[in-house]
């Protein structure tokens, strides 16, 4: 397990990640891990959501878009599926 002691910067933006605990997926079932939190940029500017829509919908056709996402058990980085500027906020326990 790794030790990271400070909030990650998204390597995207530059902004501190914030700790989301959450449960629930959009899209559910295809992801899995085994942290208790997981680290995601929820700044509506990050390059990587603002571009996220467009892929999208030129890909799936869906309204939707994707943050970035580390897991501090792996330190590996995916995407965070949400669908709206919204979603799964209410997941953050620390900003
Ligand atoms: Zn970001």
């Amino acid at each position: 397990m790794k030790d990271i002691k400070e909030d990650p910067i998204c390597q995207h933006c530059g902004k501190k990640m914030s700790k989301w605990a959450g449960t629930q997926l959009p899209f559910g079932g295809c992801t899995t891990w085994t942290s208790e939190f997981l680290y995601v940029c929820f700044n509506d500017e990050c390059p990587y959501f603002v571009k996220g829509w467009d892929w999208m919908w030129n890909n799936y056709h869906r309204h939707a878009s994707y943050r970035h996402m580390l897991d501090p058990d792996t330190g590996q980085t995916n995407p965070f599926p949400v669908k709206s500027n919204d979603a799964l906020r209410e997941g953050i326990t620390e900003e």
